[in-house]
């Protein structure tokens, strides 16, 4: 259980927006909670600690996150389970990622107990904004970005935190089409791949949306160097299940470390089902999809938890997945029981608000 030792100033909404929330249609990414955590940056030091009613900013047309994408963010997850208990999925995971992040794009980082106590905080408050239908969750946005009103290109001396929530319906998806993308590069090693930082996400619209075009849903990234290697899916990290093993790309560099890709490891390894994280290469999946060897697909991410791929395309080829997928159904009921507290939490995965 949590227990608060940061000073919050807390400024409540004067009317709740939940009456007008319809709960049977929400769509991702539109429905804001009443409240936000907000915090400044300036001075050398995290300041002004606050809950606040979710509102619109007012930013300087020079802001340098707006020229300059010196941002940072996460995603994740809070749920009410079966108990009725608010729980969130690893949520100190995501605190120690977006220090890492942070790091990496010169924004002074955040404490980890500030995150924790923030998020806490704003979940009790807006309780009544998780939905409780199967499948659905309030979806939990922190993002830290540059505030200087400067064009001038260095770090920023002023920054801005905030963490707001929303609720959003089931993720219903239909397996996927994806192509594996061997023109245009998302990350290469040395930039900033490994970081949740907002221009990763600018670079990919181009490419993601001429595979659209070519009727994918998604890319499947390759190296930058030699497209030669599977990296991951942009928003998913990519897991093959070829012969009986699970196997996904080391993680660091130029691929995001995913949450869900790593809760997912540490249960195939509980399983006693065979893990590699190692460098695939697309010729080898190739041929074992010739071979016949490909039992199954999918990408890892905290959107869908698995979301698995039915077709993948490469120079002009397609290659299709087996519809019955046993291990990414296991997977994802295991997560889902996890989570609803239908099974021990072995690993110390779920937090309670
Ligand atoms: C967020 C993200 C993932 C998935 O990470 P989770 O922690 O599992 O949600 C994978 N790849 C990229 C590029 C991401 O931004």
């Amino acid at each position: 259980m949590s227990s608060t030792t940061i000073d919050f100033d807390v400024r409540l909404v004067t009317e709740s927006k939940l009456p007008s929330v319809d709960f049977n249609h929400i769509e991702f990414g539109k429905v804001y909670s009443d409240h936000m955590f907000a915090a400044e940056y300036e001075e050398g030091e995290w300041k002004n600690f606050r809950i606040e009613p979710y509102a619109n900013l007012s930013i300087s047309p020079a802001n340098a996150t707006l020229h300059y994408a010196q941002s940072v963010f996460e995603g994740l997850k809070a749920y009410k389970n079966d108990a009725g208990e608010i729980v969130v999925f690893r949520p100190q995971a995501n605190a120690k990622r977006m220090i890492i992040s942070a790091e990496r794009m010169c924004i002074p980082p955040i404490s980890e107990e500030l995150f924790m106590e923030a998020l806490t905080e704003l979940l009790k408050l807006d309780a009544a904004w998780i939905p409780t239908k199967p499948d659905t969750s309030l979806y939990i946005r922190p993002v830290i970005f540059a505030n200087d009103p400067y064009v001038g290109i260095r770090p920023s001396n002023t920054y801005k935190f905030l963490i707001f929530t929303g609720p959003v319906g089931a993720y219903y998806s239909e397996p996927v089409n994806v192509k594996i993308e061997t023109k245009y590069t998302r990350a290469v090693a040395g930039g900033v791949g490994f970081a949740k930082t907002a221009g990763n996400y600018a670079a990919s619209l181009y490419p993601a949306l001429q595979a659209q075009k070519e009727g994918y849903h998604q890319l499947i990234w390759t190296d930058g160097q030699e497209h030669q290697y599977i990296e991951e899916a942009g928003t998913m990290n990519l897991m093959f299940c070829i012969n009986d093993t699970l196997i996904t790309a080391p993680a660091g560099g130029s691929i995001l470390d995913g949450i869900t890709k790593n809760s997912i490891l540490t249960i195939a390894r509980d399983w006693g089902m065979k893990v590699e994280e190692r460098k695939l290469r697309v010729t080898e999946l190739i041929e074992a999809f010739e071979a016949g060897q490909v039992q199954e697909a999918f990408g890892a991410g905290t959107a869908a938890t698995v979301s698995k791929i039915k077709m993948i395309g490469y120079e002009g080829k397609q290659y299709n997945l087996p519809t019955v997928t046993p291990v990414a159904d296991k997977l994802l009921k295991e997560m889902e029981d996890i989570k609803m507290g239908r099974k021990e939490d072995v690993h110390g995965w779920i937090y309670k608000v």
